[in-house]
């Protein structure tokens, strides 16, 4: 894998960084450096055209030079940066051997990953990036239709993405099935798969196993939930923050390649750099995820209260004025999270761990945090006083972009759960899947 090597000049400092940027399949890479010596980010992004296999740079804040006119020892910084790739963070030059550096991104990982592993890893991650761009917009216009009920286009748009047999579209729910699938389909791609099935199967176990011991009770629940409009409220904001997710995809790149190493120290997380985001890229996911997991945490409280006491609308014993869903859910976030711990952990629950940070996503809400872009820590400040550097606790960049890509997984966990309660509604509006599946059986027999 071929890896580019440039010389940059900080527009404002005038300091020299070389940047040798991996290659990989991806055609465009983001690149976020830090300039040590004045604290500036300079951006850019690496252009790769994969049909004739050239490539080109480009920098805000920063001025390519001419190599052959720069000396090894006139170059102050020194920087590996990748599109997929976890790399060395920002070093100083003192005397460094640029000739001797012959060990790119790729080649170090390679210790790490196993040659199979990263070519996998790397052409499963640029062809899901090819389909955000290209199939993505396909599915949420059908999002988009189902939100505004207009049904007659749905039929048509999914007849194109799904087969007919085991698909037939004749009713509200075929629709909602067929476009469960195509949305899931598509994520699977994006996130860790084997983890994900084992959580996908054990949704889809539990909600199962309330159908057949207490078919009626959770009716009512699908009920309440349906007659208020809640549910397609849930679905709507859901997807709408899975799509803000997928439009800042290509920056989690070497978080969601994290799942292909056999392991990942601390000492990696404090080591090792991302230099595809920079804190300010995907800071607001956290915070618009916080606010809309409390929300759908309303529906995971009831099938909790369903599970674990018999009826969706009794809440656990935890607080004198929240006795009934109806009074949870008027409560504020903070209080919410206090139901959202790993001492009194409801079978639900599981679906939104790891929980979400309330301190930092506080300190991130209120301004009270410094960035350091050199180190890729987040000192951040959870009290209301002015943020202050000693009474800051501290989280790398790498494990922020950890927390923010399993949020994104949360939120395709936390699809099942509310497909699965407008599945049950529907059925109990009369309406059943079209499919015949001794029919389908028998025609998949004889292909
Ligand atoms: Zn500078």
């Amino acid at each position: 894998m071929p890896v580019n090597r440039s010389i940059i000049k900080c527009e404002v400092c005038e300091s020299l960084t070389m940047v040798r940027t991996q290659i990989g399949y991806l055609e465009e890479i983001p690149i976020r450096i830090p300039c040590e010596n004045c604290n500036i980010l300079i951006e850019g992004e690496l252009l790769v055209n994969s049909k004739d296999g050239t490539w080109k740079i480009n920098f805000n804040n920063a001025e390519m030079q001419n190599p052959q006119k720069i000396e090894d020892k006139e170059i102050d910084y020194y920087l590996e940066t990748s599109g997929e790739l976890l790399t060395r963070k920002l070093i100083k030059n003192n005397g460094l051997d640029f000739n001797n550096m012959n060990f790119s991104p790729f080649l170090k990982n390679i210790d790490r990953m196993g040659h199979d592993k990263i070519i996998e890893f790397m052409k499963r991650f640029s062809s899901f990036i090819n389909d955000i761009e290209n199939i993505w917009p396909k599915i949420k216009r059908i999002n988009q239709l189902w939100i505004n009920e207009s049904y007659d286009y749905i039929e048509k748009e999914l007849k194109k993405l799904l087969p007919e047999i085991e698909f037939p579209m004749k009713n509200k729910l075929d629709f909602l099935r067929g476009i469960h699938k195509a949305n899931i389909f598509f994520l699977w791609q994006g996130i860790n798969t084997e983890k994900y099935e084992k959580k996908y199967k054990e949704t889809f176990d539990n909600v199962d196993k309330l159908i057949s011991d207490k078919p009626k009770k959770i009716g009512e629940l699908a009920i309440y939930f349906g007659d208020e409009g809640l549910l397609e409220l849930y679905e709507e904001k859901v997807l709408l923050q899975i799509d803000k997710f997928l439009n800042k995809f290509i920056y989690l790149a070497p978080v969601f390649g994290l799942q292909y190493y056999d392991e990942i120290t601390q000492n990696d997380i404090r080591n090792k750099g991302i230099t595809t985001t920079s804190f300010n890229d995907i800071k607001d996911l956290y915070i618009d995820s916080y606010e809309i997991i409390f929300e759908v945490y309303n529906l995971v409280m009831a099938f909790n209260n369903l599970e674990h006491r018999n009826d969706f609308n009794k809440m656990p014993e935890k607080r004198s004025d929240v006795t009934e869903l109806s009074e949870f859910k008027n409560q504020s976030k903070g209080i919410k999270l206090k139901y959202l711990t790993e001492e009194d952990e409801e079978k639900f629950d599981s679906l939104l761990k790891p929980y979400l940070d309330n301190k930092i996503r506080n300190a991130i809400g209120h301004n009270s945090y410094k960035y350091d872009a050199i180190e890729e820590i987040i000192y951040y400040d959870p009290s209301r006083n002015e943020f202050s550097k000693e009474n800051a606790k501290e989280i790398y960049l790498l494990d922020f972009a950890i927390k923010c890509y399993k949020t994104f997984e949360n939120f395709v966990n936390i699809l099942e759960l509310i497909y699965q309660t407008r599945m049950i509604y529907f059925m109990t509006e009369g309406l059943s899947p079209s499919i015949e599946f001794d029919k389908y059986m028998e025609e998949l027999n004889n292909l």
